[in-house]
């Protein structure tokens, strides 16, 4: 009872101690692993719309780096002609303005002009970059699409209040500046003539002339053709009308004279180029850019994305009229496979280290377990010892004791009674040293090295054949020798052979002989010596109750004894086989017992070869 409740008591507190913190810490690891993968993705549709803010602010970039180049740019470029200096000289048909020459950026398609003063015989200056005035021709027959949108365009500003809508979209910069670049960038060429006539005039005049910024536009042709434009107006302050009078050629510049300028964008290359472009560089691992046109082929594929649609033409400022078009509309895909699939390593590295962590724990928990119950069985043991050795002790001591104060007290008058009760003395004091003997022989036998030397088994047991016999008091006729001769030397030690024989013979006596226990017409004990399983062997047999089979592999523990204290009739100190198995181990021998056929045992030592 004692024995269980100290071992429950260890198994809680290691549970209490150890078991519970790794469960309690086990569990709240294993808690936030599964909020962090749920916070993750309860955060994806956050991180498509920041993915596509850094998307649309990298277009964005590059669009703003082009229109800053263009408004750098003077107006008075925006023409076939151009003024140098912004003087008129003789050959000013001869000064092509740079942009005709210049190559087109990245993402222009032409350069336009146009003005609005004077719609009815107004032509549109479309520029293509990198031409001559003589590719003009070419220009018409390769882009008259391009120079046709143009010219709606124009048609179309006609009636958006030009005027109106320049000031709405407000002034960037306001230069002074005398008339010579605007009615150079007026002119058509044949106007040229009038211009170079009033050379002077025009370079004495000075008018301010308003820029407004960059106007953003998307549009669907009626066939379907997407335009991205950038336009800008030129608005000039009016001038004294006098001057007309001395230069007709002026009058086209009156009622405050504006240019619409700009360029066509190239709708592919904003909105499908350089949004992989971009995407390339400011997405991360499981952000990903999908145009319009490729839809994931895999819908299995598709259920571990999520989907944030944008429209980039609204995105990046663009004003346009078609609120249905799909034109420029992009998905950003973030794909919740890879965070699934981080969830599930970071699942199998935590159940690795639990199952790990269970494992130790485990083992410790036996390790725990066995070294406590066998604690406990080394502390029932010697508290069997004690008990025998107190009941070993009390018992001899008595007797002496009882039969000593009779014959002091003069109790025994016959003669041979008082022989008897001598001899009863003796007997029991012979006994006693019997236990103190065994005590100190095992107390010395734990600190001896033995030292055996090879020598015949047989020749060994006849030397002690006369001591057995006459042991007990006996005339020998209660034991039988079966020793072989030959036998191959062994190793041996003879105050060890001589201990393990008086040890086993007196148990067989002790147990085996009393008529009580003798299994019915049963010999004498047997000590052989031979060979078993290849092995010399000393054996001692007899016809008594034999040991039960449950208890066959404990008898050769210390103290150990069969039964209880209580229902043993037999005295002893549960130390003769431990010395025997102790004495056999010392010489390299080992001690065992079975059950013998028709019953009774057999006690075995197994020798070492020399
Ligand atoms: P002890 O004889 O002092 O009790 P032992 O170590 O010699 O101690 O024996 C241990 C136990 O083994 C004994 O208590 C006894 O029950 C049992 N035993 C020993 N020898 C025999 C035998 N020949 N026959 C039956 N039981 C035996």
């Amino acid at each position: 009872m004692v024995r269980l409740k100290k071992k429950r008591t260890a198994f809680v507190l290691y549970s209490l101690l150890l078991v519970l913190p790794a469960l309690v810490l086990g569990g709240l690891h294993w808690h936030q692993i599964w909020l962090d993968y749920r916070a993750e993705l309860d955060a994806v549709p956050e991180a498509a719309r920041e993915a596509a803010r850094r998307l649309a602010y990298g277009i964005s970039e590059n669009l703003s780096q082009l229109l800053d180049a263009e408004t750098a740019r003077p107006f008075h470029h925006y023409a076939q002609i151009f003024a140098i200096g912004d003087e008129l000289d003789a050959s000013l048909s001869l000064h092509y303005s740079p942009l005709v020459r210049e190559e087109l950026p990245e993402g222009v398609l032409a350069w336009f002009s146009y003005n609005l003063a004077d719609l009815n015989d107004e032509k549109v200056g479309l520029f293509m970059g990198g031409r001559t005035p003589e590719d003009e021709a070419d220009l018409q027959s390769e882009e008259p699409d391009l120079v046709e949108a143009a010219e709606r365009l124009m048609r179309r500003n006609e009636h958006d209040g030009f005027l109106r809508r320049a000031a709405r979209l407000g002034t960037v910069e306001t230069v002074e500046s005398n008339l010579v670049p605007v009615a150079v960038n007026r002119a058509q060429n044949d106007e040229a003539e009038c211009f170079r006539e009033h050379m002077e005039l025009l370079n004495s005049v000075t008018v301010p002339i308003n820029y407004s910024q960059f106007h953003l536009r998307f549009y669907e042709e009626p066939g379907g053709e997407p335009r991205a434009i950038a336009t800008r107006w030129i608005v000039m302050d009016e001038f004294d009308p006098l001057l007309i009078k001395h230069a007709p050629c002026l009058e086209m510049l009156r009622p405050g004279f504006g240019l619409v300028q700009g360029m066509f964008l190239d709708p592919y290359w904003l909105f499908a180029e350089l949004p992989v472009q971009v995407s390339d560089q400011v997405f991360s691992g499981s952000e990903r850019f999908q145009g319009d046109e490729s839809p994931t082929a895999n819908p299995a594929e598709r259920a571990a994305e999520y989907r944030f649609p944008v429209s980039l033409v609204r995105t990046l400022g663009f004003e346009t009229d078609d609120d249905d078009t799909t034109f420029g509309d992009i998905n950003v895909v973030i794909d919740e496979g890879e965070i699934e699939s981080r969830f599930q390593a970071q699942s199998w590295r935590f159940f690795g280290v639990a199952a790990m962590l269970a494992l130790t724990l485990g083992t410790g928990m036996a390790l725990l377990m066995r070294s406590v119950s066998r604690e406990l069985e080394q502390a029932q043991q010697t508290e069997n010892f004690v008990a025998a050795v107190t009941h070993e002790l009390r018992t001899p001591l008595s007797a002496i004791r009882l039969h000593a104060e009779m014959l002091l007290e003069g109790w025994v008058s016959d003669e041979s009674k008082r022989d008897e009760y001598y001899s009863r003395i003796v007997r029991e004091t012979g006994r006693l040293s019997t236990l103190v003997e065994r005590v100190l022989e095992k107390a010395r036998l734990s600190s001896k090295l033995a030292n055996p030397e090879p020598g015949d088994l047989s020749d060994l047991v006849t030397s002690l054949k006369l001591d057995l016999e006459q042991r007990a008091g006996g005339d020998g006729a209660d034991l039988s020798f079966q020793l072989k001769d030959g036998l191959p030397a062994v190793l041996l030690e003879p105050d060890a052979v001589s201990s393990i024989l008086d040890n086993l013979v007196e148990n067989a006596r002790k147990y085996a002989l009393p008529p009580a226990t003798r299994i019915n017409g049963s010999g004498p004990i047997e000590i052989r010596t031979g060979v078993h399983s290849g092995q010399v062997v000393l054996e001692v047999a007899d016809r008594g109750p034999g040991i039960p089979s449950e208890e066959l592999e404990h008898i050769f523990e210390a103290f150990y004894r069969v039964g209880n204290e209580v229902t043993r009739t037999s005295t002893g100190t549960g130390l003769g086989l431990h010395l025997v198995a102790i004495h056999a181990k010392s010489m390299g021998a080992r001690a065992s017992v079975e059950q013998r056929e028709s019953g009774g045992s057999v006690f075995r030592v197994s020798f070492r070869g020399a």
